[in-house]
This record gives C-alpha cells, sequence and structure tokens, in this order.
C-alpha cells in the first residue's frame, strides 16, 4: 500500500489547490444480463489499488483533514453472496489508506461539501457518465453561492497532465512488474512456435498462449490475442483467428498478458508455419528484423518516439526499394510517405497500466524526449497485400510478395545509459524462427 500512498502524495503536491474526483470503473454488460470481467481504471487503480468497481476518489489538497477520502459499496451480505466480498467503508480506510470513506450512495449529498475551498476541480469530462452530472452539480451550486461565500473553484480542468505525466514515467516497483508480463508473454511465444504446425487451427495456438497466461497467475490476455496464418497477418487488427494454418504461409502473433495489477505485455512475432521460410518471406523478415534491431537500439534518453520511429522507417524504405517494391530516393519516399501502402503504422506506443498507455508523444511541436522510466513498444512490419492502392509512380506489386504480413515487436523500458529490452527472451533471429 505504501507504493500507492506515494503516488498519491506526489499527485496531491502537483494539484496545488485542485481537488481531484476520480471514478473507479463500472462494470460493463456483455450481453444480456451478463458482464465482462471486471477491469479497474487504470488511473483509479494507480493512485488507490483498489479493485472494485462503483467507487468513487477524492483528492482534496485543501483539506488537512481529508486528502484522500473513498466512496465505497458498503458491506452488504445480501450482494456479496452473488458477487463476491467487498471490502467497504472501514476496509476502504483500514487496508487501503483513505482519511475518510462513505457509502457510494451518499456521494450526491457530500461532494459539494468536499470540493469547497478548492481553487478548482480536476475532472476528465466525457468518460464517467454517472459521476459528471454530481461534479458539475456541485460546482453549479459552489458558483451561486460564490457572492455571498465569497469563494468557488473557478475552474474545471482536466486531471490527465498531471497524472499521465507522473503514470508515463514507470518507478522500480513498476518496472519489476513489467519484467513479470514480459516473461510471461515471452515464454508464451516461444511455445506457440514450439506447437505450431501446418493443419493446426489458429484458435488453438491462441489457446495455448492464453493458458499459459492463465498457469502463471495473470488475468489473461491484455488485448484480444492476434494468431493471424498468412494474409490474415495484413489485417492489423485481426482477431477472428478462425482459420486454418497452413503450410508455406507465415504466422503472426500479437499477444500478451495482463497481471493482476493490471500491468501488461505487448509482443510481436512472425515465423513460417511449416517451419521454413521462402525467399521472399526471408527477405521481409530479415528487413523487418533489422528495421526492428535499428529502431530498439535508438531507445535512450533524450531520443524521441518519432526518433524511434524514422530510425525503423529508414531501414525498412531502404530495404523496400533494394527489393523492388519501391522506386525512387529514400528521403523522398519518406516525405512522401510512398511506402504507406506496405507500411500503415506508427512504429510504436506507450507501454504501462494500459496497452496503450497514457502520456503524450509530442506537446506542441515539441516531440517528448524519453526519460528513464519509460517504456515503449518498437514494432515495425509490412504487410503486403492488394487492400491499399500502389501509389502513382511506384512499381505494381508481384504476386510472389502478396500475402506476407510481418510484424516484430518488443517491449523496451528507458534506461539511465539506453535501454533494456523487456521481451529479449522471445526469440526473433532467422535461424531460431525456423526448424
Ligand atoms: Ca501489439
Amino acid at each position: 500500500m505504501s507504493i500507492f500512498a506515494q503516488r498519491r502524495a506526489r499527485f496531491l503536491e502537483q494539484l496545488g489547490g485542485v481537488a481531484a474526483v476520480i471514478p473507479a470503473a463500472p462494470m460493463v454488460v456483455h450481453h444480456a444480463d451478463c458482464e465482462y470481467p471486471f477491469r479497474q481504471n487504470s488511473d483509479f487503480w494507480y493512485l488507490t489499488g483498489f479493485d472494485e468497481p462503483g467507487a468513487v476518489a477524492l483528492f482534496l489538497p485543501h483539506r488537512d483533514d481529508a486528502r484522500f477520502v473513498l466512496f465505497v459499496e458498503p458491506k452488504e451480505p445480501t450482494a456479496e453472496v452473488w458477487t463476491g466480498v467487498r471490502w467497504g467503508v472501514d476496509g476502504a480506510v483500514t487496508t487501503f489508506g483513505a482519511d475518510l470513506a462513505h457509502p457510494l450512495a451518499e456521494l450526491p449529498q457530500r461532494l459539494a461539501d468536499y470540493l469547497k475551498g478548492a481553487e478548482g476541480i480536476a475532472f476528465r469530462v466525457g468518460r464517467h457518465p454517472q459521476v459528471e452530472p454530481l461534479v458539475l452539480e456541485a460546482w453549479g451550486q459552489q458558483l451561486d453561492r460564490a457572492p455571498r461565500s465569497g469563494a468557488a473553484a473557478l475552474g474545471l480542468v482536466a486531471p490527465c497532465p498531471l497524472l499521465h505525466a507522473q503514470r508515463l514515467r514507470k518507478g522500480p516497483e513498476e518496472l519489476e512488474r513489467m519484467r513479470e508480463a514480459a516473461r510471461i508473454s515471452a515464454e508464451a511465444h516461444e511455445l506457440a512456435r514450439q506447437v505450431t504446425r501446418p493443419g493446426l487451427k489458429e484458435r488453438q495456438v491462441q489457446a495455448v498462449i492464453e493458458q499459459h497466461f492463465l498457469e502463471q497467475g495473470a488475468r489473461g490476455p491484455a488485448y484480444g490475442s492476434i494468431v493471424a496464418g498468412g494474409d490474415n497477418a495484413c489485417v492489423l487488427h485481426y482477431t477472428a483467428n478462425s482459420a486454418e494454418l497452413r503450410d508455406g504461409d507465415l504466422v503472426l502473433i500479437d499477444a500478451g498478458c495482463s497481471l493482476n495489477d493490471y500491468y501488461n505485455g505487448d509482443i510481436t512475432r512472425t515465423f513460417p508455419v511449416g517451419g521454413r521460410f521462402s525467399g521472399e518471406q526471408r527477405a521481409l523478415y530479415g528487413l523487418v528484423l533489422a528495421a526492428q534491431e535499428a529502431a530498439v537500439a535508438a531507445v535512450a534518453p533524450g531520443q524521441t518516439a518519432e526518433g524511434v520511429h524514422d530510425a525503423a522507417l529508414r531501414v525498412l524504405v531502404e530495404g523496400l526499394v533494394e527489393l523492388g517494391l519501391l522506386a525512387g530516393d529514400l528521403d523522398g519516399l519518406i516525405d512522401q510517405g510512398a511506402y504507406r501502402h506496405l507500411y500503415m503504422h506508427r512504429t510504436g506506443h506507450w507501454l504501462g497500466l494500459d496497452v496503450h498507455d497514457v502520456g503524450a508523444y509530442r506537446l506542441g511541436e515539441h516531440h517528448v524526449e524519453l526519460e528513464p522510466g519509460m517504456v515503449l513498444t518498437v514494432e515495425p512490419g509490412l504487410y503486403v497485400s492488394d487492400r491499399l492502392p500502389v501509389p502513382e509512380g511506384q512499381p505494381a506489386i508481384d504476386e510472389r510478395w502478396k500475402g506476407i504480413g510481418i510484424r516484430i515487436e518488443d517491449d523496451v523500458a528507458v534506461t539511465e545509459r539506453g535501454h533494456e529490452n523487456l521481451t529479449a527472451a522471445a526469440a526473433k533471429a532467422v535461424s531460431a524462427m525456423e526448424r
């Protein structure tokens, strides 16, 4: 719990005199009266470690007696017998360190009082339909009374810039958990490659991966696992996983686990279903691997996510020219985006409690510089199909290249002196992909 207390202390300090209202995630209906497994809101989790729906956290830097207040579902045996034990109001104080706690049902009548005296209110509008009207009403009441009370919160601000800048820089204990998520995810990819044979269904490989996640104590997959044989790999968010894996095709697997405390792994590997690359597959795989290694090597303090992307892009485009899939000079092709029918996504994203983790990539025109503790994915790819038109002036694609989709993705932490590849245990060398 002390980790969460440290995070709260830092957040409260950064808030200055502004009060923050951070709601927990609600349960989400899957179909009829069945719900998805609960997934806590990452901001709420980061500050509280409290893993129940139906809660709201207040951060009140203007109050000496109650800087951290939790509203929670109270203990209620008739409900708990159906949905599980709740920590309740007492648990919120004794176990989760709230200065004060109340039943959630009391939020409407208590919120305005707690916000009294704050210089502003930090609340993310548009995301919490149950809590938003209460925040707006409490603020409206303050404004109504301001002529007599002499004080009211003058602004509603977004908590995201402060909180997400904090979450973007991972502490040592977070990096330890991300190493664990990376370890389990990398092992699953190794297992997947061992079991893959022509004739297996994509979903059977998915089962091996996700079984390993669960066996290792993770909650399950961090996102819909992608097991994409052949041309399916050219669909970036393919999750049907219903086709049969065929000899002669590649299979692209993008999967990572989510731990009990929500830290995620996110790995992609691509290898030949039958154990041997064709000439075209080998050429493109070698190219993506060279681009990925160049981009990983670029990860260091002072570099930017944009710089990492550029490092991959230059290798990819240069190689595509050599293979005859692009024509022109390197800088011109990059400036015109003439490669986008073959490489249409960015080279990575922040990774943490969210798979596409929070934090700005740029502030205005300024690209955010990498700092120790930031974690990003590095995942260049090539996708050769007829789905996007070949840009004018670029060579038509010969049939022998089509149906090849390749991505290689690692999770990379920025360190003082460079980087640490958290997912290095998942093999990616050309020789390791064959058998
Ligand atoms: Ca991924």
